[in-house]
């Protein structure tokens, strides 16, 4: 990454910015709660401190994620929504359901190498937050501003090593131009590295607003926004509700999980006269998935959908985030970022007027073949390798 923006750097002040590319930095947000902990920052200054130090290393545009994550929840509602319908005019309901969640690379990975035909037609269609993130820079983004999607570098900031492979996913290359629709993904931790590599702290960078390309009106607030539920995005809890609403006119559901073997293994249920009518649960952790993929291998898993998510806790406690600085264990640090998660105002994705727009201008609609093409993917199975030199991502 340093080496892609000296390099731009010098093409610049060597007079040759047509052939300099244009740099993006995507943020999302676990790895911005991080080093807001880290740096004894509020999550806002870190977000611009953050903005200040790619633009100085020589990043043209520093966005934050959230119409890539409202288009993520979005899509998931509405993927579920469809699912649930087919399975109850099914003979076989549990072709469509349980569906399971997609934003995970380490757990789609794991089912891919392990459990690949049981398991990939659960997984949900639509792509993470990073690689819708990747589709509306490098397709959305390049159009508006007259760019080939190779002329553009685009860079993530993310909770975990996991974000890597799945840049690196051939389904998220453009095998014509090769260019990928991310083309680097650095982490806390690494982001944390560098500062100190240089002896800088990010809490000496110059402030600087995040940019805002995706329509002339800016967004009425301007502060980090999160969703409510889980500190992984929020998946269950607005899949829930929108199903909820959309299924069976509930606008108000009893939201109340209850945690089963472990705190990483929780359930809510949606009941009606004594009848079951929507069983979803969050199952972080691969022994959590493990029991999971086994209930779902003996026919015993009720459940509609699952957010399963490979780290412990989820995103928050991602496997690259900052450690612990201060002597408190990683599980007080997780509840620490649990808790300035939860302080964030919450985003509904459905009052999200630029998503909305976007639908309409970039998407030619919901629905649309270019919707399918820009916000949802495919999984394969992987057979097993012998050695560990052949596996395959
Ligand atoms: S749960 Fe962990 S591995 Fe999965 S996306 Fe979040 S941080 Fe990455």
């Amino acid at each position: 990454m340093i080496r892609v923006f000296e390099k731009n750097k010098q093409l610049h002040v060597d007079g040759k910015s047509d052939m300099a590319k244009l740099i993006v930095v995507s943020l999302s947000l676990q790895p911005i709660l991080s080093l807001a902990v880290r740096y004894n920052l509020s999550p806002d200054e870190t977000a611009h401190k953050l903005s200040g130090y790619f633009r100085m290393l020589g990043a043209d545009l520093v966005l934050d994620m959230v119409v890539a994550d409202d288009f993520a929840l979005l899509e998931n509602q509405r993927e579920f929504v469809e699912r649930y319908r087919a399975a109850e005019e099914a003979a076989n309901s549990s072709e469509f359901l349980p569906m399971l969640a997609s934003s995970c690379p380490g757990w789609v990975c794991y089912a891919e190498k392990t459990h690949g035909s049981l398991v990939i037609p659960h997984i949900a269609t639509t792509k993470s937050p990073q690689q819708i993130m990747g589709s509306l820079i490098k397709d959305h983004l390049a159009r508006e501003l007259g760019r080939t999607p190779d002329s553009i570098y685009h860079v993530t900031l993310m909770p975990c090593y996991d974000k890597k492979l799945e840049a690196s996913r051939e389904d998220f290359t453009n095998q014509q131009l090769h260019t990928r629709d991310v083309d680097c993904v650095i982490t806390a931790i690494e982001l944390e590295q560098l500062l100190q590599r240089d002896n800088q702290s990010l809490a000496s960078m110059d402030s600087v607003q995040l940019d805002f390309p995706w329509s002339k009106t800016l967004p009425s607030n301007s502060a980090l926004v999160s969703h409510q539920g889980s500190g992984s995005g929020g998946y269950a809890d607005l899949i829930f509700l929108h199903a909820a609403r959309e299924l069976f006119g509930n606008s108000h559901p009893d939201l109340q999980y209850k945690s089963l073997r472990n705190p990483d293994f929780r359930e809510v249920i949606l009941e009606q006269d004594g009848r079951i009518l929507l069983r979803f649960a969050i199952a972080n952790g691969f022994r959590n998935i493990q029991n999971l993929v086994q209930k779902m291998k003996r026919g015993k898993s009720s459940y509609h959908y699952v957010e399963v998510m490979a780290c412990p806790s989820g995103c928050l406690n991602g496997g690259a985030q900052v450690r612990p600085q201060d002597g408190s264990s990683p599980r007080e640090l997780t509840m620490r970022l649990e808790a300035v998660y939860e302080s964030l105002q919450k985003q509904v994705p459905e009052e999200n007027h630029t998503v909305q727009e976007l639908y309409s201008t970039w998407l030619e609609g919901a629905h649309s073949d270019k919707c399918v093409a820009m916000l949802h993917t495919k999984y394969h199975s992987v057979e097993k390798m012998t050695t560990a030199l052949n596996i395959k991502w």
